[in-house]
């Protein structure tokens, strides 16, 4: 199967190898293709134009979606319930202003097209991130069962751990076909791209990431510790143990895509992005004059937070904030946690399929913390004289911290050191503690490590710190699917194309990074914005421009499969 025929001729996708992109296999749709196609993303009947439509939630995925509406001539009504950012929320240090942590999203893969898309168009500066190992980190420490390995770069490190590497290398490729995979994303070859994931979705969607590794030649070959050393120092990013008992499609849609890979900070913080779509005017709308955004058409302020969402007798579905104000509208995108629906909004629930809702009660979500301070400047490119070494590192290590990364603007400048970053088991551990507790914690992990040097005397400033699960707007960081829940993601997914509902579950749409294949990466919570945003437009009667078909045209044919 081949959609190569359902696209435009001079779509360059159809023929030419390239650099790797965030296409999913699930559904290998060329989203950052068809929001570059000067036709746009279709129209809506003209005597629309400023009809209002509800979105629910002021992140990256409510602001997308909300300023590709606009941009057709509805009017986006934006509910959010705390701050316009969501999970890509920048914190500052209030003594310094200009020195930040990113709280949520912090490193976005080259490969996610789409984000990259808003990034290019709004004029943010990015940067590489400091990932373990990256040509930009100066050096990582690696710290392991009180062994401490320094390396400038991988080929310093003992050739033990090459050999996980390795190890890791041939599992992915003898089990999920990883070289030919990436072969058919470079070349956008949306059919093998298909094939390899058809065949291979059923045979994994039941095993954990654990049971894939364990279960390979390559690592049985090698032994227990080279899977223990895997686990604590992965790839890309580092340690990925906290994830094993999750399904292994959820890691190879990462690895495939080159998602834990080259990876680029927005410079002054992540949530530049979202405050700039909120400000951005773009020229040559449908129906707003040029001048008109997203702030200026919400008066300055996005509307409370929902409280409940209901269907009025006339079809309109009706939205209550939590102060009482209600207002209806034809359709309503929502982009918050989807269980949020459940758990903090009063969802009517004949507005989803049962199937829909089982969906959203099973889904799984990652628990995360982060533990930053500033100090007074990256002292920890001072070389150590005994070791010629700088005194501190980029860390990886099995100690509570699990990673410490060094986040510099230059020299004689504060800087930030973001001591811990953790997920799920990892992150609980912190919970119950307060942001003081936890610096002390994490500064006597880092000083068995780097004896000697007394992080503390550098520390200005107050600590930062967060725990997205005690959240009551997010109740977790990210979705991550257990084993079998293959049939839940696509439901939540697919949900945009709303042709064979009933009338009376239509209008409203699931959008933002937990109803994409990749929760846990920015360009999901991009992409399930557009997706929503053709359901809108499907639903208000309009359609997509002509030779720029949009995801609902492509779904059936390229689409997520059906497990019986
Ligand atoms: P959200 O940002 O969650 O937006 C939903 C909004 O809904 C929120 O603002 C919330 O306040 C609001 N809301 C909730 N309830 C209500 C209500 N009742 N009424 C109105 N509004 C409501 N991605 C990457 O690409 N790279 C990374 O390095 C990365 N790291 C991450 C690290 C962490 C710790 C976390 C938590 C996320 C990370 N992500 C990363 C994922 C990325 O942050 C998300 O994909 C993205 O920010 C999600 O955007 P969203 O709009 O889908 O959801």
């Amino acid at each position: 199967m081949t959609v190569a025929t359902e696209l435009p001729a001079s779509d360059p996708s159809s023929t030419q190898a390239g650099p790797i992109t965030m296409l999913n296999p699930d559904f290998p749709f060329s989203y950052d293709h068809y929001l570059a196609r000067p036709a746009g993303l279709g129209a809506v009947p003209p005597e629309l134009y400023g009809t209002e439509v509800a979105v629910v939630g002021a992140g990256l995925s409510g602001l997308v979606t909300a300023y590709e509406l606009m941009k057709l001539g509805l009017r986006p009504v934006i509910y959010e319930a705390d701050q316009i950012g969501g999970r890509l929320r920048t914190a500052g240090f209030p003594s310094a202003p200009g020195v930040v942590a990113d709280l949520g999203g912090m490193r976005f893969p080259v490969s996610g097209r789409a984000f990259y898309h808003y990034v290019d168009l709004l004029g943010l500066d990015t940067q590489d991130f400091p990932n373990p190992l990256a040509p930009v980190t100066s050096s990582t420490v690696i710290e392991l069962a009180g062994q401490k390995y320094y390396a400038e770069t991988a080929q310093d490190l003992p050739p033990f751990f090459r050999e996980v590497a390795d190890a890791w290398k041939a599992a992915v490729n003898d089990g999920a076909k990883f070289v030919e995979m990436q072969e058919a994303i470079r070349a956008r070859d949306t059919g093998r791209i298909k094939d390899l994931w058809n065949e291979l979705l059923p045979l994994m969607d039941e095993q954990t990431f654990y049971g894939f590794i364990a279960g390979s030649e390559s690592f049985k070959e090698a032994g227990f510790a080279h899977r223990e050393a895997f686990g604590q120092v992965g790839f890309g990013t580092g340690g990925w143990d906290t994830d094993f008992p999750n399904s292994i499609l959820e890691i190879l849609r990462v690895v495939y895509t080159d998602a834990d890979d080259q990876h680029r900070l927005i410079s002054g913080g992540a949530q530049r992005l979202p405050e700039a779509l909120w400000q951005h005017a773009p020229s040559g709308m449908a129906h707003w004059p040029d001048g008109t955004s997203l702030a200026s058409l919400h008066s300055g302020s996005p509307r409370g937070a929902v409280d409940r969402i209901s269907r009025d007798a006339d079809g309109d579905l009706r939205i209550r904030e939590r102060w009482g104000r209600e207002a209806s509208y034809p359709a309503v995108v929502t982009t918050c946690q989807s269980w949020l629906l459940s758990t903090r909004i009063h969802t009517e629930e004949a507005l989803f399929p049962a199937e829909l809702w089982t969906a959203i009660e099973r889904s799984h979500y990652m628990q995360s913390s982060k533990t930053f301070v500033m100090v007074d400047r990256p002292f920890w490119k001072d070389i150590d004289p005994d070791t010629g070494h700088e005194v501190l590192s980029m860390t990886l290590t099995d100690r509570l911290n699990r990673a410490t990364y060094l986040l510099d603007d230059g020299p004689d400048k504060p800087a930030v050191i973001l001591l811990s970053y953790t997920w799920n088991d990892d992150a609980l551990k912190w919970l119950a503690l307060d942001a003081d507790e936890r610096v002390e914690l994490m500064l006597h992990s880092l000083e068995q490590i780097y004896p000697g040097v007394d992080i503390a005397s550098h520390i200005v400033g107050q600590p930062i710190t967060v725990s997205w699960e005690a959240d009551p707007n997010f109740m977790g960081a990210f979705k991550a699917n257990l084993p079998g829940h293959y049939r839940y993601q696509q439901r939540l997914f697919t949900h945009f194309k709303q042709d064979k509902l009933p009338e009376s579950q239509r209008g409203i749409f699931l959008a933002g990074d937990d109803v994409s294949f990749t929760a846990g990466w920015a360009e999901g919570a991009v992409t399930t914005g557009l997706n929503a945003v053709w359901g809108v437009v499907n639903h208000l009667g309009g359609s997509s421009a002509p030779g720029n078909p949009g995801p609902g045209e492509l779904l059936d044919s390229i689409g997520p499969i059906s497990l019986d």
